[in-house]
């Protein structure tokens, strides 16, 4: 997966913060030196990593982290903040004119994606009830035409073209005709690319610019080829002007610093990601959840909405009250129980929990059947027994054993990470208690 070193080396070095309960000034210092390392290991631009690094160490020297109970969580939702920020805060996303047809000029170097990427773009915006139109301009490698051809058919997406024989420029007005005469309301350009800029290539996109008006200009960019990609983005943007890029093969191996770095360096946002060879293979662009995911922060809205939507609010500020006062009982564990039953499948919950990155799921095994399980054994459990567990001694816990078929050392193991909770919780809860003297500050 993209990203992988980069997000495996950040998060360890916020476990580390996470660890203490204050920061220090050299804490932080050596923090963000390792961030710093991260990201330039992971091929972000040096200057877009020395501004962020600036901005963060701004923020994190504030009070808002110092005063805090939990610093080193302050500091990862400030790095979270400032990386969604770099790679452009909120989705971008493809501007349709008011006048249709849209006319969106696909460019980019030779191998980059152009022709994939515009086969799956036209497939993405048929699927949102769009009526697009892929056309072939790419005169010079024979193959282009076919390809684009079949990746039309298989979407069945229409594809205009004219053979070889005739410039691009006119290739791509007499496409955006046909799309006018046909109520196309998208027409997609796929351009000719070179293995490197050169200035017929970039005379040719300005005629074919100049020419056809495009509502949007997309660069399609290989994230593989990392700096690289920023510096032909940078190049593309000055010369023909751009209002977003592609970043394609992002499920490759890449270190991922073109994703961190484009936005920054030109200016123009990435509105979709490649993430693999089939057509379908093409998403749009979430900054926050990009960040997210580096950071091992999981998906946390999605959570949240999902525990909004089955948790009852009330009734969860009463439970936290009787966990801090040990008041906790096994009526209250078998509500709770319920709940996260409801929300569906552990293995897909847990994938959203902060910390829980793809490398940590992988050959854990979920078992629904445990929640089943400590239901069972609770529902044999007598009211009082439930209210008071120090009752349950051994022959209870046989008979419980019996009553949910299940064996002693089941029940044994429910009880004993039913105590340890509650013991947790104590301690946390004095802890919170003593931090609270005494605070850091600069
Ligand atoms: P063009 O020369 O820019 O038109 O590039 P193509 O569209 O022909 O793509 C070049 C190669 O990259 C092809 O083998 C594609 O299947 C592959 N490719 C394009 N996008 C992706 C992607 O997001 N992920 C992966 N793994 N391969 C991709």
């Amino acid at each position: 997966m993209a990203f992988e070193g980069l997000a495996e080396k950040l998060q360890e070095t916020f476990k580390k913060l996470k660890g203490k309960g204050k920061i220090n000034e050299k804490d932080l210092k050596e923090a963000l030196r390792e961030v710093r390392l991260a990201l330039l290991e992971a091929d972000v631009n040096y200057k877009v990593v020395k501004d962020f690094i600036a901005k963060i160490k701004e923020r994190a020297v504030g009070q808002e982290v110092m005063e805090s109970l939990t610093p080193g969580q302050q500091v990862i939702k400030i790095v979270n903040e400032e990386m969604t920020n770099l790679m452009g805060g909120t989705q971008s996303k493809i501007i349709f004119s008011s006048k249709p047809p849209t006319v969106i000029m696909m460019t980019g170097l030779q191998g980059a994606g152009k022709t994939t990427t515009s086969g799956k773009l036209g497939g993405l915006l048929a699927k949102q009830g769009k009526n697009p139109l892929l056309v072939a301009c790419d005169v010079y490698r024979p193959a282009a035409i076919d390809q684009l051809h079949v990746v039309g058919e298989s979407l069945n997406i229409p594809v205009y073209s004219m053979g070889n024989h005739h410039s691009p420029v006119d290739i791509a007005k007499a496409g955006v005709e046909y799309a006018k005469a046909n109520q196309k309301d998208v027409v997609i350009i796929d351009t000719a690319g070179r293995l490197h800029i050169d200035e017929e290539l970039m005379d040719e996109l300005k005629n074919i610019k100049s020419s056809v008006q495009p509502t949007e200009i997309l660069l399609i960019v290989d994230a593989m080829t990392g700096q690289d990609a920023v510096t032909v983005a940078e190049s593309f943007n000055e010369q023909l002007g751009l209002d977003g890029v592609v970043l394609t093969k992002l499920d490759g191996d890449t270190r991922g610093g073109a994703a961190l770095s484009v936005r920054a360096v030109t200016g123009k946002p990435i509105k979709f990601v490649g993430m693999g060879e089939k057509l379908t293979d093409l998403e749009p662009f979430y900054p926050d959840r990009m960040a997210s995911r580096i950071l091992g922060m999981g998906d946390i809205l999605s959570l949240i909405e999902k525990a909004q939507s089955n948790f009852d609010e009330k009734k969860a500020m009463e439970l936290e009250k009787r966990l801090r006062t040990q008041e906790f009982t096994f009526e209250d564990f078998l509500e709770q129980l319920q709940q996260v039953k409801n929300m569906g499948p552990i293995g897909d919950i847990l994938g959203m929990v902060p910390g829980m990155n793809n490398k940590k799921l992988k050959g854990l095994e979920f078992d629904d059947n445990q929640l089943v399980q400590a239901e069972a054994i609770i529902n044999s459990m007598t009211k009082i027994e439930r209210n008071n567990p120090s009752i349950i001694n051994a022959s209870r816990r046989k008979r419980i054993a019996a009553g949910s078929g299940t064996k002693v050392q089941d029940v044994n193991k429910l009880i004993k990470n039913f105590e340890q909770s509650r013991k947790l919780m104590k301690q946390f809860t004095n802890m919170e208690k003593g931090s609270k003297k005494g605070r850091f500050k600069f």
